[in-house]
């Protein structure tokens, strides 16, 4: 019998992405839709792995499942790393994508395209009741677009365009977007655990 791995994210967009990332493995795969509500637990961690862990073991442990979370955000080169683990909140508490979206252009609107590099990372973390934490990182290298270009995907996805490709992560289908993203390459480690394991 498979056994249930809890995606713990609040965020429909990614636990959506998540669900695609990790189909096909011998486990039960089940959102936070699936089970009763819980608060989301406050991201006190100052990097993307701690951030991974904390909320990893924040529903593992409420729902005694075992349970598979990421923390992502991108870290732009001119702005020293920013926004970087605030990279959900950029524009303030509750700002939208376009907030962020519109912060970012702004920020970077006297950098010209050689030094608007960033990149992506996602850690992903998993931990089964009683069993060893694992943690797994993903990066993507880019650049910053100077407007923002394609509606698929979230986030920041309109405006940031991978290093040998001229659209943006908003131009390209989801399984595009995945065999570069930094989310795809740390899933990818995590799969590649599950199934060893
Ligand atoms: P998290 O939910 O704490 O991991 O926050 C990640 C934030 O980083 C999101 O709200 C987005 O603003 C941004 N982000 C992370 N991954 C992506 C992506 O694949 N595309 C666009 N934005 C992303």
């Amino acid at each position: 019998m498979s056994k249930v791995l809890l995606i713990g994210s609040g965020n429909a967009h990614k636990a959506e992405e998540l669900a695609t990332l990790l189909a096909g493995l011998p486990w039960e795969v089940r959102s936070l839709k699936d089970f009763p509500a819980v608060e989301e637990p406050e991201e006190t961690g100052e990097t993307f792995e701690e951030n991974a862990l904390l909320k990893a073991r924040y529903y593992g442990r409420h729902f005694g499942v075992a349970c598979v979370a990421d923390d992502s955000g991108l870290c732009v080169d001119a702005l020293g790393g920013a926004p970087g683990v605030y990279s959900a909140r950029y524009a303030g508490p509750d700002c939208t994508y376009d907030d962020n979206n519109e912060k970012l252009l702004d920020e970077l609107e006297e950098y010209p395209w050689h030094q608007r590099t960033a990149r992506f990372v996602c850690c992903a973390a998993f931990l089964e009741p009683g069993g060893e934490p694992q943690v797994f990182r993903g990066e993507v290298e880019g650049h910053i677009s100077v407007e923002a270009c394609g509606e698929a995907g979230f986030g920041y996805d309109p405006l940031f365009v991978p290093s040998g490709e001229e659209r943006t992560f908003a131009e390209m289908t989801a399984k595009e977007k995945h065999a570069l993203s930094h989310r795809g390459r740390a899933f990818a480690q995590l799969r590649a655990y599950l199934e060893s394991h």
